[in-house]
Parts: structure tokens; sequence; C-alpha cells
């Protein structure tokens, strides 16, 4: 799939599970009640890691996002993880990655913020930020924005990047699914799952129906999130 497709697909699952996530009735003590600014930026989150799993594609344009620097991670990922759509495309993956970003987020502020940049950074490139044939120029506006975006949610209450980053790479892995070469979604079990209604990258079905479907999906869940909140403080006020 695109990663066009893969960062929708991720603020969709993000903006799907944000009333969830809320519920202490549903999840306890992990319950996190968010605000309009948190729910934005979750949304920010999660598509970036959403393009996440597919660092393990030395040669692809996430590679390329920050120059030699992404280019020799993504090599190195694709060593460890035993090729591409590996143990990146799996459960393990996302819950590992999220329970990590979860503790650099509650205390190691400072890598939190490195690892938002790398993520925020993929993310751009993975919805198509770059200058045809132009690298330098591509990895400085990429680096700038996802500057701005650091600065941004910098003194947010990050403490629902758990599920972000776990959604997110879930999204990617449901999305891949779709493809016929499918993921090893129980990795290290090697069976793949594959139910490829999805015949081709970037083909009519991923253009025409799953994009505009995910779009719409999107802008209505997030007018729900943002007048879900205006109207009950309006009802609280009176
Ligand atoms: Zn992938």
């Amino acid at each position: 799939m695109m990663g066009r497709t893969h960062a929708l697909s991720g603020a969709l699952a993000w903006l799907a599970a944000v009333p969830v996530i809320a519920q202490e009735r549903l999840i306890g003590e992990f319950a996190v009640d968010l605000s309009v600014e948190q729910i934005a930026a979750g949304a920010v989150v999660t598509a970036g890691a959403a393009i996440l799993p597919d660092i393990d594609h030395h040669n692809g344009r996430i590679a390329n996002t920050f120059g030699p620097i992404t280019k020799h991670m993504c090599k190195w990922v694709c060593k460890l993880s035993g090729g591409h759509r590996q143990a990146t495309h799996s459960i393990l993956f996302a819950i590992g990655i999220a329970l990590a970003m979860d503790l650099l987020a509650t205390h190691v502020v400072y890598a939190w913020w490195a690892c938002l940049f790398m993520i925020v950074g993929l993310g751009l490139r993975g919805v198509g930020l770059d200058f045809e044939g132009k690298e330098p120029q591509s990895a400085l506006a990429d680096c700038a924005l996802a500057l701005i975006a650091v600065w941004l949610m910098h003194d947010l209450d990050m403490s629902f990047v758990g599920f972000a980053i776990g959604l997110g790479c879930l999204a990617h892995v449901a999305g891949d699914c779709l493809t016929p070469r499918g993921c090893p979604v129980f990795w290290p079990m090697k069976w793949r799952t594959s139910v490829p209604v999805i015949p081709r990258t970037d083909g009519k079905v991923e253009r025409w129906i799953v994009m505009p479907v995910l779009s719409l999906g999107i802008a209505i869940l997030a007018v729900r999130s943002v007048l879900g909140d205006v109207t009950t403080t309006w009802l609280t006020k009176g």
C-alpha cells in the first residue's frame, strides 16, 4: 500500500479509538481523557506511526527521509528483522514499540522528542512530502516541519502515546494484510495473513475506493471529536 493510505488509516484508527481510550469502564486505569489538542496531536503521531513498520525497507522513500541517517537505520532494521515485511509487520512489534515509546515519553522526555521528530519526519515523507529528485531540499523541508510539530507538542501531556503508536503500527499491518503478499502478523511464527482485496499498490481499488473512504471517515470522526467537546462544554455551562 502507499504511504498516504497507511497514514490515513492510522489517523482514522486513532479518531475511532478516542472515545474508547477515554472510558474507564472499558480499560480501567489506562483510560485517558483527551483534550482537543491531544486528539489532534494523537492523530499526527498515529499517522506517523502508521508508516513506521516500513523502516525495514532500505531502498524505499522512507529510507531517504533524513539522508544517510535514515538510510543506515532502515538498512539495519531490515537486517535485524529478517527483510521487508517480516518482524516489523507484526502484533509483537506494535506492542513492543508502543511500550518503548510510552516509557520514553513518561521518563526520558528528550529521547522521546527525538523519536517524535523521527516519527513525524517519516510520516511526512510517507504521505509524499518530497521534491522530485531534490534530496537535500526534501530532507531539510521535512526536518523543519518535524521540528515545528515537536515544538507544538512539547508541553502537551503525552500519556496517550502508547495507544497512538500501537494503533498506528497495527493499522499499517492490517493494511498490508489486504495485499496479496500479506504479513507475518503473529511473528515469530512464520505464517502469513493475507486477505487480498487490494490487488495492486497505487491501483484503482486503492485510489478510488480505499483512499476516499478513509478520508471521508476521518472527516466525519474529526468533526465529531471537536463538536463533541464543544457541545459538552456548552451544555455544562448552562
Ligand atoms: Zn508495510
